[in-house]
């Protein structure tokens, strides 16, 4: 039986992304002398107590991360730029930028194929960011919402164009595509829901501030 804290006001959840991020963010977490009692990996559960009683992780898509900490859900979190920016930042503090899991929001095309002008035809998972990206550049884009495997858009002409994450570019140019526009550099960022900022401050400002020197450490190593 996993058991919750019903007092909530002395204890807090931080919610972590699942996957590449998850493995970057740990050590961060150590620093400020939060270490999960089990690993979350290979571990079915959801909410993991650690090393300070008082505050458990759970290990969730990067996408409900925003969501969780806008409504209180979570008090802290560590998503991507590239969410936070497609997500709003309603209800929530963004506090410090780790410097971790960094890539860049590109738009991408068949390789050797000129861009198309006027209206296209762009899938993407960021809909907001893509709406705003094509209209601020006046090109009338209709944009198709997926959830996986962008690249095979424009393969099978379901699309012109893709909007998606680009770390080392292979992933586009084993599909035969090529980037084209950066939207935004991408890393990972702590968030504070705005609420629990003002209740637990005496609990959160520790964590976040042994975790911005770590952060200094590694980015000067
Ligand atoms: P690459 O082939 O190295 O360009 O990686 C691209 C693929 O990895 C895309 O499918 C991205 O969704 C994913 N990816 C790369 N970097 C990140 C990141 N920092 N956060 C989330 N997904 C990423």
């Amino acid at each position: 039986m996993v058991l919750i804290d019903t007092d909530m006001s002395d204890s807090l959840v931080i919610a972590l992304s699942k996957g590449r991020i998850l493995k970057e963010t740990l050590p961060l977490l150590k620093s400020a002398g939060i270490e999960p009692l089990e690993d979350l990996e290979s571990s079915r559960k959801l909410i993991f107590p650690t090393t300070q009683q008082n505050v458990q992780l759970i290990v969730i898509r990067a996408t409900d991360v925003p969501v969780y900490v806008q409504y209180g859900g979570a008090d802290i979190g560590v998503t991507g730029k590239d969410v936070l920016m497609e997500h709003g930042a309603e209800g929530l503090f963004e506090l410090l930028d780790l410097h971790i899991a960094r890539c860049r929001l590109m738009t991408a095309g068949v390789k050797g194929v000129a861009p198309k002008s006027g209206r296209i035809r762009v899938a993407t998972k960021f809909v907001n960011l893509a709406k705003q990206f094509y209209s601020s550049k006046g090109v009338q884009a209709d944009i198709i919402k997926l959830y996986g495997a962008m690249e095979l858009a424009p393969l099978l002409s379901l699309a012109d164009e893709i909007v998606d994450i680009v770390d080392t570019g292979n992933t586009l140019k084993a599909n035969g595509l090529e980037p084209r526009e950066m939207i935004a550099q991408v890393s990972s960022r702590l968030i504070v829901n705005r609420s629990s900022m003002k209740m637990k401050h005496q609990m959160i400002s520790p964590i976040v501030e042994q975790i911005e020197q770590a952060v200094q450490k590694s980015i000067t190593a």
